[in-house]
This record gives C-alpha cells, sequence and structure tokens, in this order.
C-alpha cells in the first residue's frame, strides 16, 4: 500500500516567464537539457547550478546564470534558490551500474543536496519542486526475473530498494512528500527509468548501457578489433527514454497539480535486452562483432520496465520515441564526440 498525501485543495502557482527557474545539476546530461528547453520556451530567468567548475559542464545555455556551487553545502543551496519561483533539483553523484555498485557512499550523501536545496527552496518561497528520482527506487525483489513486470508506483513499498543510490532516491523523495505535507511547498516527484541521449556521460566509467554499447561498437570499428564485450549475458532487459521526452516529462509533471507529493513513473515502456540493444547499435554502425560476456561485471537487476498506466491515465502522455530513432541520434553523437576526441578537440565525457 502506497503512502497517501494531501491533494492540492486550489490551483497552485507556477512561475511566470520573467520570474526565476533554478535548475541544480545543470553542468550535468538530464538538467543541462533542462536548462535550454525552458530558455527555449521563453524563460528569461534561469539559474543553472553544479558543483563542477564551469569548464567542465557538457553545455551551457547563452543567457543564462551559472552558478559553480556545491549543493551539499546548506550556504550553497540558500545562495542557489534566492528569487527562485521553481527549483529543479537534478544535482546527484551517479552514474550506470558500474559507477553504483562501487560508490554507494557517494551515492547516499546525494541526500545532502536535497536535504539543503528543499529547504533552501521552501525558505525562499519558492512556487514548485522538482525532484528527479528513480526506478532505482523500486523494491529489488520484484525484479529478479529477465520475464519482467512493469513496475508501478506502489511498488516502492515495502521498500527493499538498491543499496546506496535507490535508498537515497527513496528517502530524498519522503523528505520532499513530508515538505507539501507538513510546510505547503509543492513538491513533484519522477522515477527516472534510463535516460540517454546526446550530451550524456559516454565513456570514463558513469556512462550507461546505451552510450556505452554504441562507443563500443564505434571503438570496434575505429580499431578494426571486430569485437565487443558485454557485461552480464545480455538478456538483462531495461527500457530507455530518450532525453527529449524525458525533459518534457518534467514539465509535464512538475505543472501537474494532481500529481503533487506524488511519485510519478518517467520512462519508456519499450523494454530492450542489452543484446538487442548490440544487435540496434551494429545496425546503427553497419558491423556484425563478434561478442564476449562477462559475467562477473556489474549488471544490476535482471529485468526493468516502466508501467506507463499512472502517467498515461494523469497526463495523458508516455514517452514516445522509439529506442531505434533515439539510439541512432545518440550513436551519430557519440561519433562526433570520439572523432573529436581522436582529433585533440573539447569534448562531453
Ligand atoms: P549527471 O551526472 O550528468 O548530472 C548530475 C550533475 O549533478 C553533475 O553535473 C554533477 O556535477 C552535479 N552534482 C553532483 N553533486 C553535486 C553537488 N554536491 N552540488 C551541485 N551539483 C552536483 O546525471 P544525469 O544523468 O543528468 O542525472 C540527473 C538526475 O537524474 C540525478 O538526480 C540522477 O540520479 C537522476 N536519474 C538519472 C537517470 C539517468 O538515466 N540518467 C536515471 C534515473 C535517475
Amino acid at each position: 500500500m502506497a503512502y497517501e498525501f494531501p491533494k492540492a485543495r486550489h490551483p497552485l502557482p507556477s512561475a511566470g516567464k520573467d520570474e526565476l527557474i533554478v535548475i541544480a545539476g545543470a553542468g550535468g546530461f538530464i538538467a543541462g537539457t533542462l536548462v535550454s528547453y525552458f530558455h527555449d520556451k521563453g524563460f528569461a530567468r534561469i539559474r543553472a547550478v553544479d558543483k563542477k567548475p564551469l569548464g567542465e559542464w557538457y553545455r551551457t545555455t547563452p543567457g543564462v546564470e551559472n552558478l559553480s556551487l556545491d549543493l551539499s553545502i546548506e550556504a550553497n543551496c540558500h545562495r542557489a534558490c534566492e528569487g527562485a519561483a521553481e527549483v529543479y533539483n537534478l544535482a546527484a553523484d551517479m552514474g550506470g551500474m558500474g559507477f553504483i555498485e562501487t560508490h554507494r557512499v557517494d551515492c547516499l550523501r546525494s541526500i545532502l543536496i536535497n536535504t539543503h536545496l528543499v529547504e533552501a527552496a521552501w525558505r525562499a518561497g519558492a512556487k514548485r519542486y522538482f525532484y528527479a528520482s528513480s526506478a532505482c527506487a523500486y523494491n529489488t525483489d520484484l525484479q529478479k526475473s529477465p520475464e519482467v513486470v512493469p513496475l508501478k508506483e506502489s511498488d516502492a513499498y515495502p521498500a527493499m530498494a538498491e543499496r546506496g543510490y535507490g535508498w537515497e532516491k527513496l528517502l530524498s523523495e519522503m523528505f520532499c512528500q513530508e515538505y507539501w505535507a507538513e510546510r505547503g511547498l509543492a513538491t513533484f516527484i519522477a522515477r527516472f527509468h534510463n535516460v540517454y541521449g546526446p550530451y550524456g556521460t559516454w565513456d570514463g566509467g558513469r556512462e550507461k548501457a546505451p552510450a556505452a554499447i554504441a562507443r563500443k561498437v564505434i571503438e570496434a570499428k575505429a580499431k578494426k578489433t571486430n569485437a565487443i564485450d558485454i557485461w552480464g549475458d545480455g538478456t538483462q532487459t531495461r527500457s530507455y527514454m530518450y532525453i527529449d521526452d524525458c525533459v518534457k516529462g518534467i514539465d509535464m509533471i512538475t505543472h501537474c497539480d494532481a500529481l503533487v507529493a506524488t511519485p510519478i513513473n518517467l520512462g519508456s515502456s519499450e523494454l530492450v535486452s542489452v543484446n538487442h540493444l548490440v544487435d540496434i547499435a551494429e545496425g546503427i554502425g553497419g558491423v556484425k562483432l563478434e561478442r564476449s560476456y562477462k559475467l562477473d561485471a556489474p549488471k544490476g537487476v535482471a529485468g526493468r520496465n516502466s508501467d506507463n498506466t499512472f502517467i498515461k491515465k494523469v497526463l495523458g502522455w508516455e514517452p514516445k520515441t522509439s529506442f531505434t530513432d533515439g539510439l541512432t541520434k545518440t550513436y551519430r553523437w557519440i561519433e562526433t564526440q570520439y572523432a573529436d576526441r581522436a582529433a585533440g578537440k573539447r569534448i562531453v565525457e
């Protein structure tokens, strides 16, 4: 049985186009794209915040205020939220399976970011607050077989989240819910299922499966090795959401009063096995590679998909980009990055 939180009794206010939107984690993949999305929508005052030095941000958007601040420090959260009408928290220390299974302490420490940021948003009188949660918050006992039952929102409890990263997400969700229930800050929570696309990490250990496989195919072609190594036995399944669907979903969820303090899946429901992912990437690259399976590599749960019944009911929408279309765009982008790196140019990694 999921927790129930009070519903909004009156329409909740939103940021006007001339009011300040604060986006945390903006030096990273999703928040960097969200900045550009709101900018293109006509929001004139956007403050983008990330702990990385500006030179390391994946992208910046002209006309946006960029602050380099560590949001695990409370005073920095107050600085970041000064004058904010809406706050979006996408800042976290995270990565793909290779990262979250070996950096549980780093993942857990992201609790500091949301703890201080939600408090600062409330003190600043923000109208709406968004929190980026994850499908890793779901009970892992439900995800042991590749014959996946799609996860619905109530499947987070009884709780048995992914150690480290998933528990941090679950507890941060609770902070958001209680700030609404006890203090009246309108909070919105999306549980993302694997997001991918241009400007995402594609090398270095934090990348997720779509970018990692695309890079390996590109590398095998460039180095003429004709071989690819795959983590696990290739039967693990996931759904992957294209970045454009993700930022649109964040906007829709944050501005839907019926979803206040109510975690909701934001993911594609198109299930893809790792083997099939490799087939598609090989198809895009026009090669066929010798596969070797690394059975002792981190592989996460056996299978996971997003049950989109709730989002379709509330928003009349779900992420729609087909995996083949999204991966084609992502592959082409990584290909360019790969070539730029080889030529000694600056890249996103
Ligand atoms: P990302 O790593 O590209 O971006 C996160 C950003 O947060 C980074 O730029 C990092 O420097 C910044 N950050 C970390 N600690 C910080 C701190 N103390 N202060 C300020 N900034 C800090 O990750 P992403 O893929 O863009 O993910 C964004 C959010 O979405 C995260 O909360 C993540 O957990 C969540 N999420 C992502 C996915 C996915 O597939 N990408 C899936 C589920 C949930």
